[in-house]
């Protein structure tokens, strides 16, 4: 833009602009550019096979904050453990738990699975949720869930904006603002209902959500091959690359926890985090303790790595515990060889991956324990340096540590 005003964003001019010749082909261009190019991912190919709005649902809920990549895997062996809404609601918690692990946000499948149970509530009669209000009044559905579903399984003209749509449209009208501010959004989403497609409003919401993550990228998107480009001001004016324009988001909270791996013999104990922090409350795993007032000596750290929740950053510290420490805590003491799928949180299972890199050095017993460990397959992979190893040999009996 250089120098050049940006102008200001106004609602009508945007709607009667959406309106207006520009976009006379939009959603037929971009239709055809979907039917052709869409990927294949496992819940459309079910959808397309069976029309049940169970695989959209449970696709939706998995994709809430999480990447495609994470959920494909995922996605297909849930579907082949609980492949009805009413398999899912006589699932017991721990293996839905199981069944999930590593998917992080684990309290949105406490809510899928509190909304499969009502929906299978009655006897003689089950009925889906059609409309978006209808879906909005089921636990952890909010106005994009209820908008994909509705669109996509029930055909209702209700357009989904989600952070993919927001970086399309700030790029087609050149809107300058923030577009994850709450009266933007509120703009934008009108927007979206101006131009979605009246007839195939499905096949349009997820046409526009997978041109913003394969065309329409953060940095440097294809405009050259991009199906709308005819309708865009950014790609006329060449700006694609000043926007978008995003509010920064809450500033992250440093967090220090203590993970306590206590064993017995050849069990690890996992405790049920009933009055653990916030984020890891009712989270099945290692013993944990915040904010300590006496922190363990270096020597006794086994090794820290950094993890990251919402909107915390904590910096992990493994420390080898006692039973005494647990006496008043509940919990079950599960198997070495079963410890990996006991575990479901990343943050617990990297703590695995710690103890696992240090079998060599550890004291016999749990040695001992991690030479059965050393064979669990699918342990996470580090990403991008996060599990920043400094590893501290504590170099004598587990006894003495703590
Ligand atoms: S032309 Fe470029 S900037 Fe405009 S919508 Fe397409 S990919 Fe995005």
């Amino acid at each position: 833009m250089g120098n050049k005003k940006k102008q200001m964003f106004d609602l009508e001019k945007s709607l009667k602009f959406a309106q207006g010749s520009a976009f006379e082909d939009f959603s037929t261009k971009l239709l055809a550019w979907y039917k052709k190019e869409k990927a294949s991912h496992p819940w459309r190919l079910l959808w397309e096979k069976h029309k049940d709005p169970y695989h959209v649902w449970v696709s939706e809920i998995m994709l809430q904050q999480t990447v495609i990549k994470a959920v494909t895997p995922l996605y297909v062996e849930f579907i082949k453990k609980f492949p009805t809404v009413f398999d899912l609601a006589k699932a017991k918690e721990e293996s839905l738990r199981t069944a999930v692990k590593g998917l992080g946000y684990y309290s949105r499948f406490d809510r899928l699975h509190r909304a499969a149970k009502d929906l299978c509530a009655k006897k003689d009669f089950f009925e889906w949720p059609q409309t978006f209000l209808e879906w909005k009044k089921l636990p952890g559905v909010g106005d994009y869930t209820a908008s994909a579903i509705s669109s996509i399984a029930f055909n209702e003209v209700k357009a989904v904006v989600d952070g993919n749509v927001e970086r399309v449209f700030s790029r087609l009208f050149e809107i300058y603002e923030p577009i994850n501010s709450a009266p933007m959004k509120k703009s934008l989403q009108e927007i979206s209902e101006s131009l979605i497609c009246k007839k195939n409003p499905g096949d349009y919401n997820q046409a526009i959500m997978e041109l913003g993550q394969t065309h329409c990228s953060k940095n440097n998107p294809s405009c050259k091959s991009c199906p709308v480009s005819f309708s865009c001001i950014s790609f006329k004016k060449n700006t694609q690359n000043s926007l978008p324009n995003v509010l920064k988001r809450e500033e992250k909270v440093d967090v220090d926890l203590y993970l306590f791996v206590i064993q017995k013999k050849n069990k690890f104990f996992l405790s049920k985090r009933e009055g653990a922090t916030p984020f890891l409350k009712n989270r099945p795993g290692f013993f944990l303790l915040r904010d300590l007032e006496k922190k363990p000596l270096k020597k006794e750290i086994c090794g820290v790595y950094k993890h990251t929740i919402t909107k915390h950053n904590i910096k992990v510290h493994v420390v080898l515990g006692s039973e005494e420490m647990i006496k008043k805590e509940k919990g079950i003491w599960v198997e070495a060889k079963k410890l990996q799928d006991a575990l479901m949180t990343s943050l617990d299972l990297k703590a695995l991956k710690v103890l696992w890199e240090l079998k060599i050095k550890l004291p016999w017993a749990l040695n001992k324990s991690l030479a059965i460990l050393s064979e669990a397959k699918d342990l996470p992979k580090t990403q991008n340096g996060d599990l920043s190893l400094s590893l501290k040999m504590t170099g004598g009996n587990s006894k003495n540590v703590l």
